[in-house]
């Protein structure tokens, strides 16, 4: 059992591209550690640095507390799981994963033991004789995984092992990859571009852009503080809203102006934006998921909502059903803005709306450097 520590980490490529910079991170023993990005954030590059198949530019990489910077591949006790499996088409499942034992002169009846083992852990018991191509994606997922299995490494790592399945036994392989991570206890690095994957998978993400952190923390409070306006964009399906706004102040307290509308910010918050300099005129994005939001027909035929609170005139575009809820599609101001709203909730295309707005639970980002303001 091991965890990681990645002490200012760099990746520079032949022909100056920095594929990682400055990268930081201490990973726990035991966890399940998401890198999540867009394509090219240098996700894969730090996942094959870990592995020792790329050379570390410039900084320390450690594995329990041993500096693994020079030490190679094989004697770092990590398995790696790739997108392609890589399984041997001419050998049968047994052999695939009993290979990297044999090559490491395991005597046979442990190498028996250990496949047999992982084969009962993957539910593949009746497929060891299959080669490759008689397998479907999902099975032969498990294949490459149990062949990382086998060798009861100290980490796991897996660069979009999943990313060859299709939707729905991506979904089903996604829990049981987490149901895999808690059986065998062990640390699991695992990158991916799919937020859900990030979200619902990992005990902690880190997101990563253009070879920089951008946050590590759970799922769910990267989801509700984001860090700034990337990863608030990156994670939450649909996207997070973003609008100009400019501050305003006004008796009642500091208002967000979103073209003719004055929207109060809750004290608190105002108080806080205020201590981080936030004033009369100064501008912002205004950040906020599609369930802040609600939307009514300027006929009012929906359920009246307090008459505090600010109203958004919008026209509804189109509406993605989901079952137990629906997107809303609304432009406003020339900006599309998602609003989420109860099933029961019938708008026509090409209707006239007007948005809810609950600030309270908004963010404000900094227009040039995207940073969370409070
Ligand atoms: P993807 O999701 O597309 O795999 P990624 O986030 O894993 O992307 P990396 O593969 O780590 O990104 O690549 C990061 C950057 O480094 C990219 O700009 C890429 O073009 C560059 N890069 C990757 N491998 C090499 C290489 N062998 N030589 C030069 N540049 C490379």
């Amino acid at each position: 059992m091991a965890g990681l520590l990645l002490k200012n980490i760099s990746k520079t490529y032949p022909g100056q591209v920095t594929a990682v910079r400055n990268l930081s991170l201490e990973i726990q023993d035991k966890e399940f550690l998401v890198l999540v990005g867009p394509s090219g954030c240098g996700k894969t590059t730090t996942l094959r640095m870990i592995a020792g198949l790329e050379d570390i530019s410039a900084g320390e990489l450690y594995i329990g507390d041993r500096l693994v910077n020079d030490i190679p591949p094989k004697d770092r006790d990590i398995a790696m799981v790739f997108q392609n499996y890589a399984l041997y088409p001419h050998l049968s499942v047994y052999d695939n994963m009993a290979f990297g034992l044999k090559l490491r002169k395991m005597p046979k009846g442990e190498i028996r033991q250990n496949v047999l083992e992982a084969a009962r852990i993957l539910d593949l018991e009746d497929l060891l004789g299959r080669k490759p191509k008689e397998l479907s994606g999902g099975q032969r997922q498990r294949v490459a995984l149990g062949r990382a299995m086998v060798r009861k490494p100290q980490v796991f790592l897996m660069d979009e092992p999943l990313s060859n399945l299709d939707a729905q036994l991506r979904t089903q392989m996604r829990i049981e990859t987490a149901r895999l991570h808690k059986k065998l206890a062990t640390t699991f690095i695992y990158v991916t571009h799919d937020q859900t994957e990030a979200m619902t998978m990992g005990t902690r993400i880190v997101v990563m852009k253009e070879g920089l952190v951008q946050q590590v923390d759970t799922s769910q409070h990267i989801y509700n503080h984001p860090a700034n306006r990337f990863a608030a964009g990156f994670i939450g399906n649909p996207r997070m809203n973003f609008l100009e706004v400019s501050f305003k102040e006004q008796k009642n307290g500091l208002c967000a102006g979103l073209g003719g509308v004055l929207l109060s910010v809750p004290p608190v918050r105002g108080a806080a934006l205020r201590a981080k300099g936030c004033r009369q005129g100064g501008k912002a994005i205004l950040g906020i998921r599609a369930e802040h939001l609600a939307l009514r027909p300027l006929e009012g035929r929906f359920p009246a909502c307090p008459p505090e609170l600010p109203l958004v005139r919008g026209r509804l575009e189109f509406t993605e059903l989901r079952g137990a809820e629906n997107y809303h599609y609304v432009t406003v101001q020339g900006r599309e803005v998602v609003v989420r709203a109860q099933p029961e909730y019938r708008g026509e295309a090409g209707q006239e709306v007007e948005i809810v707005f609950n600030l309270a639970q908004a963010h404000f980002f900094a227009p040039e450097s995207g940073v969370n303001m409070e």
